[in-house]
């Protein structure tokens, strides 16, 4: 049953599947059976990343970060604040950065800043959505799962005021929800 604040089921649980295993053998077709650190950015990719890395067969070691983006107006005044840092050290090694969405890119673009400053072998960057028109950072972006509109959506670990993430689907929420 659909939750009673969703306006429309943008992407459902099938067509994420779908795209996961579709992800999952690209990553593997890149890395040739390389051991891989992927980095799941808390909270919003945690269930992308539970799925993705069940589909990757190349050896997974799974970390995790956790960061917040501040903003007052203008990119380069910008800023992340890492709440939570990887335990792994990624000097030399492969390593997927997995995103729920990119919006403006300004969150990936200095986390893209910090993993290459920790000289890894090769960063990669996978998203699940990106809505490319509100983009305001540059970032290359190896693995994208949906581009879609510039609309507010939750579901499938993305959230309004940490509600939402539990349901399957990628879901607009009814402006109604915000403007209140
Ligand atoms: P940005 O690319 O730095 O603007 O930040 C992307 C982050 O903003 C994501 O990781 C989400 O946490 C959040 N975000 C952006 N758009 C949405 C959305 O439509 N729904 C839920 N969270 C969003
Ligand atoms: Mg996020």
């Amino acid at each position: 049953m659909i939750n009673k604040d969703i306006e429309k089921i943008l992407i459902t649980q099938e067509e994420i599947a779908k795209k996961v295993t579709e992800i999952a053998k690209k990553i593997d077709e890149t890395f040739n059976g390389e051991e891989l650190i992927v980095v799941c950015v808390m909270k919003g990719s945690l269930i992308f990343t539970a799925d993705l890395i069940r589909e990757i067969n190349c050896p997974v070691i799974l970390d995790y970060m956790q960061v917040s983006s501040y903003g007052s107006g203008t990119a380069s005044s910008r800023f992340i604040s890492v709440k939570r840092d990887l335990e792994q050290n990624i000097e030399g090694k492969n390593v997927l950065i997995v995103e729920d969405i990119i919006d403006s890119g300004n969150t990936l673009f200095k986390l893209k800043e910090l993993f290459d400053s920790k000289k890894a072998k090769k960063v990669a960057i996978c998203t699940l959505l990106d809505k490319p028109s509100r983009r305001e950072s540059q970032v290359n972006v190896d693995f994208i799962g949906f581009e879609i509109p510039d609309e507010f959506v939750v579901g499938y670990g993305l959230d309004y005021a940490q509600k939402y993430r539990s349901l399957p689907y990628i879901g607009i929420l009814k402006p109604a929800v915000y403007e209140k």
